[in-house]
């Protein structure tokens, strides 16, 4: 009995460095690139296998739990990482799901003339039906072409909850992504500044869906203005899309990030991408945490 304890926790240790290997390596084998080090994969994938099921003669009666087949990596292994990229993205990212977004808070009532679209009068509620679906579908069909989003809109409009819902889709389909609020991403870059350690900062710039959240609330420096920019334009420039969410309206983001800036030209370079390179999305509605808590007294 002891001596299966033991085998079973230096399993689980193999296992626990296991994952933190897949994860590394994950976007090479999503790439097809891990050809290279496949000895190591084979190894690690064998490990994995083990650990879950030490009676199991093969995990994947394909493979043969070598995790590759005809030459080309195994769906086996795909799966694995898509599970592993899911999990990880789950634990360290707030709930969000598109199962759970709420379109009754939105108003039915009209719009009037200023919100006509093909003399068809909209609704918040319209509106809001139209960015779910679009978000639905842009999930659903995520790839390195999809274009940038920029959900813009007052605070509790759901701008958040959409984003967070894509982007699970869109992590649980494989794609390296990547959740961070601005406040929050100009912090972890201005600590990596100072320990020469730029582990996000290459995310940030290589992940394959960027989400950044509330731009425009960060406390706006030159180092990182210019840093938003060099994210933003950087992703233009290697097609690497992006979502943008920001509670501003444009001429205040270009104020904003101009007035920290010598230059004084940061804020309308920002906003010219954000205008001429993203697809715009409009929130509206009264804020949703308000209407909750007026439900709750
Ligand atoms: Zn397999």
């Amino acid at each position: 009995m002891n001596v299966k304890i033991s085998a079973e926790s230096s399993f689980r240790k193999k296992y626990e460095k296991a994952s933190c290997f897949f994860l590394k390596t994950a976007k090479d084998v999503l790439n097809g690139k891990a050809i290279e080090n496949f000895e190591i994969h084979q190894k690690v994938i064998i490990e994995s296998f083990k650990s879950n099921n030490f009676n199991a003669e093969y995990n994947c009666e394909i493979c043969r739990d070598t995790g590759k087949i005809n030459g080309k990596v195994c769906d086996c292994v795909k799966t694995n990482i898509r599970k592993k990229l899911f999990e990880n993205f789950d634990h360290s990212t707030p709930k969000g799901d598109f199962e759970n977004f709420d379109l009754n808070f939105y108003s039915s009532e009209s719009l009037g003339e200023e919100f006509k679209n093909n003399d068809f009068v909209l609704s918040e509620r319209i509106i809001m039906e139209k960015n779910l679906d679009f978000c639905i579908k842009y999930a659903k069909n995520f790839s390195s072409i999809s274009p940038n989003i920029l959900m813009a809109g007052q605070t509790g409009t759901g701008k958040t909850h959409l984003s967070l819902s894509t982007a699970r889709k869109v992590v649980s389909r494989g794609f390296s992504t990547i959740y961070i609020s601005a406040p929050e991403m100009v912090s972890e870059l201005e600590k990596e500044r100072f320990t020469n350690n730029f582990k996000s900062e290459f995310e940030l710039f290589n992940c394959k869906l960027l989400i950044l959240d509330d731009l425009g609330s960060e406390f706006i420096t030159k180092f990182s203005a210019s840093t938003v920019y060099n994210i933003i334009n950087s992703r233009l420039v290697k097609r690497m899309p992006t979502i943008i969410n920001t509670n501003l309206k444009m001429k205040d983001i270009e104020k904003k990030y101009n007035e920290k800036d010598e230059s004084g030209t940061t804020g309308a370079r920002i906003v010219s991408r954000l205008i001429g390179e993203y697809k715009r999305l409009d929130f509206i509605g009264r804020d949703i945490r308000q209407q909750k808590l007026r439900t709750c007294i």
